[in-house]
């Protein structure tokens, strides 16, 4: 049986100001959520802390999309994660694909962001996944292992307990175009194989997985119960609380 920790996480990428994301929270507060399922929201910087605070009453983790590897300085426009950490969050997404392409985050810089949130005691959704390309010359799996080794595979053991996977094939992003159940169980398999290699099985046994891209309330259920498939990081269906609702009680 699968013990490893449901997860279903909303990204909200750049999409809420603060009224939309009191009201889309209200939503998602008043309705009822699996006891069994870890819900993650990720509305924008300026709305971390309001978010909080709405939730406060709540199982709902808030979490940050990014934050830069630097403990603090000269960076502008950037976030670090001791603000994070003093606005009460310790969740952060690192490595999305929209990242990696628009603002040309590296694996090296990804693998010093997954030290800075290590070194601040938080917990790390970290993103990987090919691209059309990759998939249609068959160099998915390369692609994939190659980010892992380099952007996170520097880490010990007893890191694990502090990182989240998500599998997200760029190709599925928001194109409506959903990798097949078989497909994400192939690749997940495949990391989790990666994993126990270097870490271990109880290791391997123990991270959750998720899948992202194109996930909806329609075919969430048949993702979810692929053998290495932990639940979710969703897009587009996370601002619509109907749907996000629906997919988190899709195990
Ligand atoms: P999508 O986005 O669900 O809109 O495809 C997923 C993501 O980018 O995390």
């Amino acid at each position: 049986m699968n013990m490893r920790n449901k997860i279903v996480a909303g990204n909200w990428k750049m999409n809420c100001d603060i009224s939309q994301t009191y009201e889309l929270l209200d939503e998602l507060k008043d309705s009822e959520l699996p006891e069994d399922v870890t819900v993650i929201v990720t509305p924008p910087f300026t709305s971390l802390q309001s978010a909080n605070q709405a939730l406060v009453d709540s199982d709902i983790i808030v979490a940050a999309q990014n934050m830069h590897q630097a403990a603090n300085g000269a960076f502008t426009g950037e976030v670090s994660a001791a603000m994070l950490n003093g606005v009460g969050i310790d969740t952060v997404i690192l490595g999305h694909s929209e990242r990696r392409a628009m603002f040309w985050e590296t694996n090296e810089i990804l693998a010093a962001k997954v030290n800075t949130a290590l070194e601040n005691e938080m917990t790390a959704i970290f993103c990987f996944g090919e691209e059309l390309g990759d998939r249609k010359s068959d160099n998915h799996f390369n692609i994939v292992k190659e980010q892992l080794q380099e952007g996170l595979f520097h880490i010990k053991a007893e890191n694990w307990e502090s990182i989240v996977l998500a599998y997200e094939p760029v190709w599925a992003i928001g194109t409506g175009e959903t990798a097949s159940p078989e497909q994400a169980q192939e690749m997940h398999k495949y990391v989790r194989g990666l994993v126990a290699d270097i870490f271990g099985n109880e290791v391997a046994k123990s991270v959750s997985i998720l899948y992202g891209g194109s996930v909806n309330p329609a075919n969430a259920k048949e993702i979810f119960g692929q053998e290495d498939v932990d639940g979710g990081l969703i897009g587009g269906a996370a601002l619509k609380a109907e749907d996000f609702i629906a997919i988190v009680n899709s195990f």
